[in-house]
């Protein structure tokens, strides 16, 4: 067991509340969340910021307890969790500092971003050859008039690598608070499963109960939509790459490449996916919100939102003289993308599945 203390009021509200379900454990079949709860009669820093990531914020069990709000027991679950993943996001993300510089305002930062990379790329090639911004896109290698290769390749994946390595330095120390276990080849793949098929996102079978007790099942559909669509941009980027460098035939594609097929397929995931969760959001019951949300997680669906229909638009008007500035846009919101992914709701896919792994293991060992 983790022994670290309880450093913030998030991590103090969490325990204490657990400390109710603990004695109560009626929705101990809703959710991984009890089950790893029983496993604990004391509630550490690093269990609580541990437990709070396996929380989907289904909502049931707050609709299900007889000690939410009025009662002075005061239990909401969601919304406490909420707020301790946040702000356990910020204090575990490297380098620090940086976490900080966004956990406030990440909708503006993103969007100033965005148009920034924008305006910037839109100027550098006005500065050097306008041709080339109003030209059509179609015939192979037009992308690279506008922005050489080798400079895409050098801004954009520099900025890949510095969001991975800060990715993973912060789920380490996530993980680090949580306390030593061994990862094992069971656990990984128990817990990749769960992660693939959203497994607690439903209320314990019902649907999830994010706007009232009537359990829906649409926020796990666009979370599959988002989450598979964003896995079907990657594969378009991957085999892009393959194409660039081992075919050398550079971008664009014709529609009916690999590349060409995930990237529409993964851009109209994201659009429907990220647009059903903000309006899914916008619908939330008041009470299931953490009152400390920083803007991150919007910042981070309209970021996607945004990746989605500006490569769909992209797709469509790149014969025409728009493609010049379309692909400014699209490439901006990408580097907004990436620089943001360490500190903000991206991490929460990697939190949740680093929760899992641990979750599969403590449940193996009791059984
Ligand atoms: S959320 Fe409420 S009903 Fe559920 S275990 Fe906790 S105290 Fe009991
Ligand atoms: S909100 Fe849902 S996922 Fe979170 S603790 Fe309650 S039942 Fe579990």
């Amino acid at each position: 067991m983790n022994l670290a203390a309880l450093t913030t009021a998030p991590q103090e509200e969490v325990a204490r509340q657990m400390g109710v379900c603990n004695a109560c454990r009626y929705c101990e079949g809703i959710c991984a969340v009890f089950p790893a709860m029983e496993l604990r009669r004391t509630f550490a820093g690093g269990d609580v910021d541990y437990l709070s990531n396996l929380c989907h914020n289904c909502g049931a069990c707050y609709f299900d307890c007889q000690y939410a709000p009025p009662h002075p027991f005061a239990v909401n679950m969601p919304s406490a969790m909420a707020a301790l993943r946040e702000e356990s996001y910020a204090r575990h993300a490297w380098p620090p500092a940086a976490a900080h510089l966004f956990e406030r305002n990440g909708l503006t930062i993103t969007l100033a971003l965005i148009i920034a990379v924008a305006i910037f790329i839109g100027g550098f090639v006005w500065a050097s050859d306008p041709a080339a911004l109003f030209a059509s896109g179609l015939e192979a290698g037009a992308f690279y008039r506008v922005m050489p290769h080798n400079t895409m390749v050098a801004i954009f994946g520099g900025a890949l690598a510095f969001a991975i390595f800060a990715s993973i330095m912060g789920v380490m120390r996530f993980w680090r608070a949580a306390g030593p276990m061994p990862v094992t080849p069971t656990s990984l793949w128990r817990a990749f499963g769960d992660a693939a098929k959203l497994r607690y996102l439903d209320g314990g079978g019902m649907g999830c109960m994010t706007e009232s007790e009537r359990p829906s099942d649409r926020r796990k559909l666009y979370h599959h939509l988002t989450f598979y669509g964003f896995l079907l941009c990657f594969a378009s980027t991957s085999t892009g790459t393959v194409f660039h460098y081992l075919l050398d035939w550079p971008a664009p594609y014709p529609w009916w490449t690999p590349v060409k097929i995930f990237g529409v397929l993964g851009g109209i995931g994201l659009t429907i996916g990220a647009g059903g969760l903000l309006i899914e959001g916008a619908r939330k019951h008041p009470a299931l919100n953490s009152n400390g949300d920083g803007g991150l997680g919007q910042a981070f669906i309209w970021t996607l939102l945004l990746l989605g229909t500006t490569g769909l638009i992209l797709t469509v008007l790149r014969s025409t003289p728009a493609m010049g500035i379309l692909l400014a846009i699209h490439l901006g919101v990408v580097f907004a993308f990436f620089v943001t992914m360490p500190y903000g709701k991206f991490v929460h896919g990697l939190y949740r599945t680093a929760a899992l792994i641990r979750h599969a293991h403590e449940q193996a060992q009791i059984k």
